[in-house]
């Protein structure tokens, strides 16, 4: 089968498009002839190499196919189901053995694109504001690049929450997009202060909490954003991973809590896993939540995807085809 992977770490140059023996089915896993993978900042972490594994590295967390053959045992799904998941990493192919404990089974009125298209960043936003800091009608967030693919995720489902969305982006036409999502309000933190703006827009309060993805660029002035006893969510690191800190920062800053999560461990169980993706698949049934498709690229594309989520020239999702 063809699949994308590194041998070796770097730069897009890096991806080989190549044919590799098609994957072993193991104890409770699934064969999925992949028919929509998901493109997610985290699969240029492990092309990278700052998100640690042995090569060869096939990438890829998400992905949406048809069932082809199951493991002796397993009853999650059974061959000719239509499914989707996240969080196994090997997407980038034409076939992956999936463990079937992480497949969640498409409804009939979603195509795979779309399925592949939400169940990784949604599953994100979910728990970002439904576990992490559950959000209250009346609470304020803060969500950075909020126009990205999670971003418009994270402030869709903090409406939903009832919360007050406050968002960051970079340009203009970003600042549509996220309006678009679910944001009240949109500060472009490449011209403006976006510290300054965020207190000025919450009398001087601050916001309830910060779900940041950015990283680097913006943990500092994050900080400053958030009320006495609120919460930084840092979750990820598209400008570059967070210096290393003194925890008493966080008492200076007004006795803060910091977490830094991962969507495994918020979908630890079926149970969990099911309520999310069933939340998420039904926000986009519903029309609660709008997809938004960038791009759509042939897996021996892999690498302009690649150029162009990091470059910041995307909003919404971006998908390979096999
Ligand atoms: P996005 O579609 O959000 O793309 C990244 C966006 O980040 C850009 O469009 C850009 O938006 C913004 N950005 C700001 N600074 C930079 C920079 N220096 N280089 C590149 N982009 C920058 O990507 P994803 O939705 O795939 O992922 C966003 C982040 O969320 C990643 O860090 C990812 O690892 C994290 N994540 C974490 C998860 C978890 O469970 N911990 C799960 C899912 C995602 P703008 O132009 O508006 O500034």
């Amino acid at each position: 089968m063809k699949a994308v992977f590194v041998t070796e770490f770097g730069g897009v140059d890096k991806l080989r498009y190549e044919d590799l023996p098609a994957p072993v089915l193991g104890d409770g896993q699934a064969l999925v002839r992949i028919h929509a993978i998901g493109v997610n900042f985290i699969d240029i972490y492990y092309r990278t190499g700052l998100y640690p594994a042995a090569p060869p590295v096939v990438l890829g967390m998400e992905a949406a196919g048809v069932v082809e053959k199951v493991a002796p045992g397993v009853t999650e799904v059974r061959p000719g189901d239509r499914v989707a998941w996240a969080m196994h990493r090997g997407t980038y192919a034409e076939y992956a053995a999936v463990p079937a404990w992480l497949l969640v089974q498409i409804p009939a009125e979603l195509d795979f694109q779309s399925a592949a298209a939400s169940m990784l960043q949604g599953m994100t936003a979910h728990y970002l504001t439904h576990s992490t800091w559950p959000l209250k009608p009346g609470e304020t967030c803060l969500v950075h690049a909020a126009a990205g693919g999670t971003g418009r995720w994270v402030a869709a489902a903090a409406r939903i929450r009832g919360a007050r969305v406050i968002g960051t982006t970079s340009t203009p036409e970003k600042a549509r997009i996220a309006r678009e999502a679910g944001c009240d309000e949109v500060i472009l933190y490449t011209e403006q202060d976006f510290e300054y703006e965020t207190k000025k827009l919450t009398g001087g309060r601050g916001v309830d909490v910060v779900y940041d993805s950015v990283g680097a660029d913006t943990w500092e002035k994050s900080l400053n954003c958030i009320r006495p006893r609120g919460m930084m969510v840092s979750f990820g690191n598209a400008s570059g991973p967070v210096p290393p800190f003194q925890p008493l920062v966080l008492s200076q800053k007004g006795s803060l809590f910091l977490t830094r999560p991962t969507l495994m461990h918020y979908c630890a169980t079926r149970d969990e896993l099911l309520w999310r993706a069933g939340d998420v698949l039904r926000w986009v049934l519903e029309g609660r939540f709008r997809l938004l498709i960038d791009k759509v690229y042939r897996l021996a594309d892999a690498a302009q995807a690649h150029l162009d989520l990091a470059s910041r020239r995307t909003a919404g999702k971006l998908l390979l085809v096999p």
